[in-house]
């Protein structure tokens, strides 16, 4: 009993954990590092408005997040076509907040199936950090089925946008970190095991930003790029010990802020579970649906969410 529990605990946590992550981050995007502990000093953070912004409002990472998990949910299934089919009604209703690369492949006219190859074939950059941002929930629903399902399932779900594998092994590994953790692993533990089940061309690069002793200060990219992304998100997981010391930590890296703070309190959540989520966080916190009909979802709507994709 005590297990089932304290699984949907981690479940829920991941959930809820990465929109809090993205609210809390959402004023501080392309701001320089520290800019959290400048404004909190005392450590103690709360969600505010900022970068136009509402206070706990969730930006483009949780409304794509909710989009695929409805898409889980009312399908039963993964629903390829389905789930295109909600992101590109959702681009084109103008929501606050949309990758370039994400908008120009949604609103391309391209089918399902092609729209991201495409535009990576005419591009050759689609190795940002918009397929990871979305993927707690997807995490979730396909963490019963095994690490090589549920690294299929994140793949194939990233390829709806990101033609780059280099985004869809990224993707990937989020989705094995989260299964391991609400498992009751520690995700950490089992990096190389996870590196194994990565892209053979693609797995030396993971395993730079991955590795113990990486820092953010090393990466060689900004952080709106997957590696980097993925990387502050574990490296804010590893250095720290705790949900909100976590989060706070990734928020302070500056950059693509919100993000990878969804990313690291996607993982953070999956560890630490839904109570230790701070309630003055969780309390503010809403998500927008544009195109879908003026919806804004709670933190209640997130836990009901998350409940009816880990069973
Ligand atoms: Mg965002």
């Amino acid at each position: 009993m005590t297990d089932v529990t304290d699984r949907d605990g981690r479940a829920a946590g991941a959930v809820l954990g990465a929109a809090v992550g993205d609210a809390l981050g959402a004023p501080y995007e392309f701001g320089p590092a520290g800019a959290l502990s400048a404004r909190f000093p005392a450590g103690r953070a709360e969600l505010v408005a900022g970068g136009g912004w509402e206070r706990g409002e969730a930006t483009d990472d949780t409304q794509m997040a909710v989009l695929v998990a409805e898409s889980l949910i009312e399908r039963g299934e993964l629903d390829l076509p389905d789930i295109f089919d909600r992101f590109c009604r959702w681009a084109a209703a103008e929501p606050k907040e949309i990758g370039i690369q994400t908008e120009s492949v949604l609103a391309s006219g391209h089918p399902w199936d092609l729209a991201a190859g495409i535009h990576f074939d005419s591009t050759l950059r689609a190795a940002g950090n918009g397929s990871l941002m979305r993927a707690a929930t997807s995490a979730v629903a396909f963490a019963r089925a095994g690490r090589e399902a549920t690294m299929d399932a994140a793949r194939r779900i990233a390829a709806l946008t990101h033609g780059d594998r280099a985004a869809w092994e990224g993707t990937a590994i989020f989705h094995e970190l989260v299964r391991l953790a609400l498992d009751g692993a520690d995700p950490l533990a089992e990096l190389p095991a996870v590196l194994a089940a990565v892209h053979p061309d693609h797995r030396e690069r993971y395993a730079t930003v991955l590795a113990p002793d990486w820092h953010p200060d090393r990466a060689t990219e900004a952080n709106g790029a997957v590696w980097p992304c993925l990387g502050s998100a574990v490296w804010a997981l590893r250095t720290t010990d705790g949900f909100e010391r976590a989060v706070h930590a990734a928020v302070d890296l500056g950059g693509d802020t919100d993000t990878v703070a969804a990313v690291a309190g996607g993982l953070a959540g999956a560890r630490y579970g839904l109570a230790a989520i701070p309630p003055r966080w969780s309390e503010p916190l809403h998500v927008p649906l544009p195109g879908f009909g003026g919806r804004v979802l709670r933190a209640r709507e997130l836990l009901w969410i998350a409940e009816r994709l880990a069973t």
